[in-house]
């Protein structure tokens, strides 16, 4: 679904990436972690074709890329932002309202339909983006530190919300995260890049099968 081949991809003096391998599964998610400049931005990127490599290939299926920095329209309020690809692919606007208001519901933002962007703050602007990233309906997501703004509580329920998403309805999931416990969660193999020059430098599968991580109530780790 998506094959990276020695791929290097260079920003001048700057070695982004160098030849990186990673092959991504059909509904198979990949968390990408690894510290700041280390390429993961780079990388979706890449996948998503809004780079061109310099060196090795990229292949992936329609991929769509929740950038890491939130590209909501001003003049649209957070139901229309969400709404949005479902508006570009000549969907109807009261059907495209109605299913984005039903995944900010979901994502807690219950009330904030009509809110414009300079309203939001940066957690709840990252959660309509989440949305918007859902309804694009693309078999490949990439999705870039798409929780990172949230405060504690509500990334746990984002992050199980997104369990239960990719559980009724997989897709073939690259994730840039700082959290480690969401790759456990989230993720069925981790790729951890190092930085200059961005190279991967683990690729390990997670372990256990992800219907089995979900967190619960009864979770000892929740509890304490
Ligand atoms: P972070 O965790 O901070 O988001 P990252 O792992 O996503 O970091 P990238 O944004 O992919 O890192 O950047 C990797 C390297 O490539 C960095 O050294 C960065 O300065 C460089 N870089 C990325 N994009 C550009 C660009 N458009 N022009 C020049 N250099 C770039
Ligand atoms: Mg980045």
């Amino acid at each position: 679904e998506v094959r990276l081949e020695g791929v290097t991809r260079r920003f001048g003096d700057v070695v982004a990436l160098r030849d990186v391998s990673v092959s991504v599964a059909r509904d198979e998610v990949v968390a990408v972690v690894g510290p700041s400049g280390s390429g993961k931005s780079t990388l979706l990127e890449l996948v998503c074709g809004l780079q061109a490599p310099d060196a090795g290939r990229v292949a992936a299926s329609r991929a769509v890329l929740m950038p890491q920095r939130d590209l909501l329209l001003p003049w649209l309020d957070a139901l229309d932002n969400a709404a949005l690809p479902l508006r570009l692919a000549g969907g109807r606007r009261p059907a495209a309202r109605e299913r984005a208001h039903a995944l900010l519901g979901e994502l807690g933002l219950g009330g904030f339909e009509h809110a414009r962007t300079w309203e939001l703050s940066g957690g709840m602007r990252q959660r309509v983006a989440v949305a918007r990233t859902l309804l694009a309906g693309a078999p490949v997501l990439a999705l870039d530190e798409p929780f990172g703004a949230l405060d504690a509580i509500t990334r746990a329920d984002a992050q199980d919300w997104l369990a239960g998403v990719l559980a009724r309805e997989p897709r073939t999931v690259l994730l840039v995260t700082h959290d480690v416990e969401e790759a456990a969660l989230l993720a069925d193999r981790v790729v951890v890049l190092s930085p200059r020059p961005g190279r991967v430098v683990c690729d390990l599968p997670v372990g256990l099968p992800r219907g089995d991580r979900a967190r619960s109530p009864s979770d000892p780790a929740v509890v304490a």
